[in-house]
């Protein structure tokens, strides 16, 4: 049989996500269990990979099936496209696989012309509904379809309402519509040298070609980039026959939740309007009704309504977002998917659908964004501060979260301020696709109208961003840069703070404080703990990070970098004298300085995490790094250690490195100057053995030695840390269990990983230099490299971000089969950046290490990511 690539709605379901797109599938599901659906057809994705192999045509196979299918409708319809005495008309609506909200354009009232427009008019007995569904097409056909500018059509529209002194839309007359819309068809001929094309079938066609080319526009192909799309997917179209909302005050259109998208609470959230079609409600330009008051204006609908948001939740197990219109007292559904929702929401959604028992918990673990659970931790306001200050207007409570910073009035002006280091908060009249790159970059998003719906509001949700809405207080001169607000005027040099979660705006920075696990999210944390069979540890170098660690649920350090510690103010003298010491003499008499220094931040260390393990790492980095590099500290230097600032100059030239990061650093160091690993390992086992008599407890210090190729080396240094150990321990009269092992970060360790095991009680994967090592790419030099490769499509991702699984990842498997041969229990863990995203977390669980490590604020990422990863591992 022939492929297939146009379907009915009544020949698909929910399972045909693929091929049908998001908003096709649902469409045939919501036909198949019976809800009132305007009957319509869907061209498959597969006819729009084919549009783009075929270089930007529509085969005409594909042509004849779309014609087809038209016929099918007008028959189930009886009513055919383009009669002159009963025209049916169509919606053209875009739906990829995966949904991408307000990134493709629809067009509504297809079918009409010149001749049509008077039908519509006869059959409805409403003249002027007629003429303005048709300026309305006229219009967004052009915009969308055949790219007329909207602002030569709005320039023509508002001309008209100025010449007859209308105030709003619908103070214009039918004879006033009629001339606007010769104004519109003139537009098309002076725009695009031909006439706006009265053929209903040539619409049809022109339309469907309009979405396919929209999945390449800007806007989506930057969505797909910001969200991880992939490019090759392509869009449906969905043909739909119309229903209208703007047939008079019995009519109306709306969206909806079937629970709250910012919190989660289980009732119906949403917005309509009375007497208006499609768009109107998400535009903001009209600010809507909330949902419950729509039992007012139809009754019956609504109730309708209520039973249909129940029994769709039911059916898809998930919370739906949904989108209706209500034509003469009779009910439409148009779209319904699984709604997007905050952190937040997620969470207590997830929770509560457990406890209905609409779900089971690791479906409820699946439904949780790992990425998204950083949000939850995201900062509030500080509560007194809060509390103290006075609210200068008040909007929606959009997207919940705290966010402060400068008055942005553009997308461009907040991606520029965020770029400089600043924090920027958006502020608009409303926001729209175009200013995606903005949001982005904002800490937060205001806008003066809107409802909960809103552009603003829904990307603002999908991104963890706090946003206030529908904020009427504010008055906007986008070309002045003014914001005023009752007397006071804010520019651009001014800084407002917002709260999503109140829908408050107040004036200047408000502080913001981070947060704490508590109820669902804590429930969730606790599945997804009962589930993970990786642990979990943080990458933490002071008392206050392993303490925030272990409050989001760290099980240990999986790296503490000593070179942290040496940069301190107090330290930095004695460091420098080190580095410049000119023989072993002068070099201890440096490293005694830091003695102590060294000890008590361990000590600190190992009391904030009792006897959870914790792996320090021996000093790391080249040398210079400490240099001084004003003239003050080089003189401040030259005293301290008694060498000649001349001197001083030279010894400092020659440290310089033209590749430090493949030069003197590492287990270098300590093999050149043992001294170093001695004065630190001294004071890893003092601080280990001191605390343990202190608190009563039993600590494993676990000693890393890095960049290590070979086994000679870390022979070598395993040896200085053995003697220096031996000696503390009999100095204190305490015998303590320690391990050393080493990193694996050079290709060549993982490839020789199964000798270096010999000498290691442990491995952890420096990702970040192994990285660095087997792309040969720079880490800090790089970055705009690697853009412009994932720009160009040669790189899907960064491979600094998310673990490259089959080359990086080919090492690690390589070197934990190596390693366990000749170590069977050796330890193996990860502490590069990767230890906290998710799908790398997913690759360690499958290649088996035990544990990852990350910042502290992933570890509650982390602790989900391998929950899922375990469910995923089960279910595949
Ligand atoms: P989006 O993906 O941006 O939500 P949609 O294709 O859902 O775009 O269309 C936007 C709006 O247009 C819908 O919410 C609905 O109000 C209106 N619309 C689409 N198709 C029809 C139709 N057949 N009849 C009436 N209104 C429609
Ligand atoms: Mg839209
Ligand atoms: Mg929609």
């Amino acid at each position: 049989m022939e492929k297939q690539f146009v379907y009915s709605f009544n020949e698909g379901s929910k399972d045909m996500r693929d091929i049908l797109g998001g908003k096709g599938a649902n469409l045939a599901e919501m036909t198949k269990i019976g809800l009132p659906v305007p009957f319509g057809f869907t061209v498959s994705t597969e006819a729009c990979k084919k549009y783009y192999e075929d270089g930007g045509k529509i085969d005409q196979g594909i042509i004849d099936e779309i014609l087809t299918k038209l016929d099918e409708l007008e028959n189930v319809m009886g009513k055919k496209l383009g009669d002159p005495q009963d025209p049916l008309l169509v919606s053209v609506r875009s739906g990829a696989p995966i949904s991408m909200p307000g990134m493709m354009d629809t067009v509504l009232n297809l079918g009409l012309n010149d001749e049509t427009v008077v039908a519509l008019g006869k059959l409805t007995e409403n003249e002027r509904f007629a003429y303005d569904s048709y300026r309305r097409f006229l219009q967004m056909f052009g915009d969308v379809v055949m790219e007329v500018p909207m602002k030569r059509f709005n320039e023509i529209f508002d001309g008209k309402k100025a010449e007859v002194g209308a105030v709003y839309d619908v103070d214009l007359t039918t004879e006033d519509l009629k001339s606007i819309i010769e104004g519109y068809k003139a537009l098309y001929v002076e725009v695009l040298g031909h006439a706006f094309p009265q053929d209903p079938k040539e619409q049809l066609m022109e339309a469907v070609k309009a979405v396919f080319r929209s999945w390449g526009n800007d806007r989506a192909i930057l969505y797909r980039k910001l969200n991880e799309i992939s490019d090759d997917l392509g869009t449906a179209v969905n043909v739909q026959s119309m229903v209208f909302g703007n047939k008079g005050n019995d009519s109306g259109t709306g969206v909806a939740f079937t629970r709250n998208p910012a919190t989660g609470e289980k009732k119906l959230y949403g917005e309509f309007l009375v007497n208006a079609q499609g768009e109107d409600v998400v535009a903001g330009i009209r600010t809507p009704k909330k949902i419950d008051q729509m039992a007012d204006s139809f009754a019956d609908a609504y109730a309708e309504f209520e039973k249909i948001a129940n029994l769709l939740e039911q059916h898809y197990h998930d919370m739906q977002d949904m989108e209706f219109t209500v034509e003469n007292g009779k009910l439409f559904m148009l779209q319904t998917r699984n709604g997007k929702r905050t952190a937040e929401a997620a969470v207590n959604i997830a929770v509560d659908m457990v406890n209905e028992g609409l779900i089971d918990k690791k479906t409820a673990l699946l439904r949780i964004e790992p990425e998204f659970v950083e949000h939850l931790l995201h900062p509030r306001f500080d509560a007194d501060e809060e509390a103290a200050a006075t609210a200068i207007a008040k909007g929606l409570n959009a997207s919940p979260g705290a966010g402060c910073g400068r008055i942005c009035f553009s997308a461009d002006e907040a991606a520029e301020v965020a770029a400089s280091g600043e924090k920027a908060v958006l502020v608009r009249t409303e926001t729209s696709p175009e200013d995606l790159a903005g949001m982005v970059a904002a800490q937060g998003i205001l806008t003066q109208h809107g409802g909960a719906t809103s552009h603003a509001a829904v990307v603002a949700r999908g991104m963890g961003k706090c946003c206030v809405t529908g904020c009427a207080a504010l008055d906007i001169d986008e070309e002045a840069k003014t914001l005023t607000i009752g007397d006071k005027v804010f520019t651009d040099k001014d800084y407002i703070s917002i709260d999503g979660s109140t829908g408050e705006v107040f004036e200047g920075m408000l502080k913001l404080v981070p947060v704490e696990i508590s109820g669902n999210f804590n429930t969730i944390m606790k599945w997804a703990d009962e589930i993970r069979t990786l642990k979990i540890r943080t990458n933490a170098d002071t008392p206050r990070d392993a303490q925030q660690a272990v409050e989001f649920g760290a099980e240990g350090i999986g790296l503490c970098r000593t070179e942290h510690m040496f940069f301190d103010e107090e330290r930095i003298p004695a460091i420098r004298e080190m580095i410049v010491a000119e023989d072993e003499e002068a070099r201890r008499k440096a490293l005694a300085k830091l003695l102590p220094f060294q000890k008590s931040d361990f000590k600190g260390m190992y009391k904030a995490m009792g006897e959870r393990p914790m792996t320090v790492r021996l000093l790391d980095p080249p040398l210079h790094e400490f240099l001084p590099k004003t003239p003050e500290d080089m003189e401040q230097l030259s005293k301290s250690s008694g060498i000649a600032p001349e001197r001083l100059e030279v010894l400092a030239e020659n440290l310089k490195e033209v590749n430090p990061m493949l030069g003197h650093r590492g287990c270098r160091l300590a093999i050149t100057y043992p001294e170093i690993a001695e004065m630190q390992v001294e004071a890893i086992l003092t601080a280990a053995i001191e605390v343990c008599e202190e608190e009563g407890i039993e600590i494993v210090p676990e000693i890393m030695i890095p960049l290590v190729c070979s086994r000679n080396e870390l022979l070598n240094v395993k040896e200085t840390v053995d003697k220096t150990a031996e000696r503390v321990m009999e100095e204190k009269g305490r015998r303590i269990t320690y391990m050393v092992g080493t990193m694996i970060e050079i290709p060549r360790a993982a490839l020789r990983a199964d000798d270096i095991a010999k000498a290691a009680e442990f491995f952890s994967f420096g990702t970040n230099d192994l990285t660095q090592m087997t792309f040969g790419f720079s880490r800090d030099d790089t970055t705009n490299i690697i853009k412009d490769y994932i720009d160009r499509g040669i790189w899907d991702a960064n491979p600094f971000q998310t673990l490259d699984q089959s080359g990086v990842g080919h090492l690690i498997e390589t070197a934990v089969t190596l390693g366990k041969k000749s170590r069977p229990g050796i330890k193996l863990g990860i502490c590069g950046e990767h230890g906290g995203d998710p799908r790398s977390i997913e690759f360690c669980h499958k290649a088996g290490l035990q544990y990852v490590s990350c910042s502290p604020f992933r570890v509650p990422v982390a602790r989900l990511a391998a929950a899922q990863a375990v469910i995923k591992e089960e279910q595949a």
